[in-house]
């Protein structure tokens, strides 16, 4: 039985009927929680993290075996929020390249659009809509799914989104909630809560739009206790998927500098399978599992340094589970 969870390639063939590939978009969104006067950001985001590895064009000669820099500089992101007909152009232009690279790698597959970097909610509706509509009008596309926070989601926008639906096979949205426990919430300063993400997600099902909460493992904050707190939340709320993140340190963060102190470490692989598997044993059997680790370049990536590839790490956490002889979902009503 191969794999113990519901994995996401699996769950696309059987909804769609064949392969599906998403195509990552910046829309050229800032963050409201970015603001000083707002939060100054979480405690794991460098500013460019959050624009997919798929668009960092100036980062191409960065290989796995790259050391780690502290130099992030150079990575910077630009200027953000560009005037409405660039921020179009420039979306009109990553889903050309989008694919190019999917023509030559997997010609003939289904395609998604993926507004994923930073807070893909955060602006009028008018641009909102512009943006959303440049990127449909590129092609026939079976998932719309929008990146943002639970606490940027007015009814106006979950409408906007719900209309979505007539143009594509269903409409996403990606919450980042990363933990079910306050204490958690306020040591990454997220700027949130999680009655935010409670709220949030009521409205988006009630529009008929699937969700997909962001989580993350690993905290210095969390133990089991928290980890089933986080599960509990899961079931109450039934995203239709999530996404595990291990607790990554990165250059520029104020994570980073906390780890520069020696006042905070990131789990390597056994503590991550661990803490993984207790997450997924105790969430339904029928929630996706769309990402099991982070996936942070090498030369920004301070810690873990050890962490082995995800096809390693992914069996690695079969082989465990398999000698457990545990899957996911097992131990809900137990
Ligand atoms: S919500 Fe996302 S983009 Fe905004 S500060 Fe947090 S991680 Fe960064």
């Amino acid at each position: 039985m191969w794999p113990r969870w519901n994995d996401y390639t699996s769950a696309l063939e059987k909804s769609y009927g064949g392969r599906v590939y998403r195509i990552g978009v910046d829309g050229g969104f800032s963050c409201p929680h970015r603001d000083e006067y707002r939060g100054g950001g979480c405690m794991f985001c460098d500013s460019y993290g959050a624009v997919s590895v798929y668009q960092r064009t100036d980062e191409r000669d960065f290989t796995r075996n790259s050391p780690f820099s502290r130099d992030i500089e150079q990575f910077r992101t630009k200027e953000r929020v560009g005037s409405i007909d660039d921020r179009i152009a420039s979306v009109q232009q990553q889903i050309a390249r989008g694919h190019e690279f999917l023509d030559t790698r997997y010609p003939g597959t289904f395609r998604s659009i993926y507004f994923q970097s930073y807070t893909n909610t955060f602006d009028s509706i008018d641009h909102l809509s512009a943006l959303y509509d440049a990127a449909l009008d590129t092609g026939t596309y079976t998932e719309l799914i929008i990146s943002t926070r639970p606490d940027c989601l007015p009814d106006r926008v979950v409408s906007l989104l719900s209309g979505y639906r007539d143009r594509v096979k269903s409409v996403w949205v990606e919450l980042g909630l990363q933990s079910g426990n306050e204490v958690s919430l306020k040591y990454l300063r997220r700027g949130h809560t999680v009655d935010h993400y409670r709220r949030s997600i009521e409205a988006l099902h009630a529009e008929g739009i699937s969700v997909c909460a962001h989580l993350m493992l690993g905290l210095p904050t969390e133990g089991d206790e928290e980890i089933l707190k986080t599960a509990q939340l899961i079931r109450e709320t039934q995203p239709e998927a999530i996404k595990i993140h291990n607790l990554h340190i990165v250059a520029g963060t104020p994570l980073y500098e906390m780890y520069e102190r020696g006042e905070v470490e990131a789990p390597e692989m056994a503590e991550h399978i661990y803490n993984t598997i207790l997450l997924l044993r105790h969430i339904d059997a029928h929630i996706v599992i769309q990402r099991l680790v982070s996936d942070t370049p090498r030369h920004r990536l301070a810690s873990p340094r050890d962490f082995p590839d995800k096809t390693t790490f992914l069996h690695a956490l079969d082989r465990v589970m398999g000698e457990q002889g545990s899957v996911q979902g097992d131990r809900v009503n137990v």
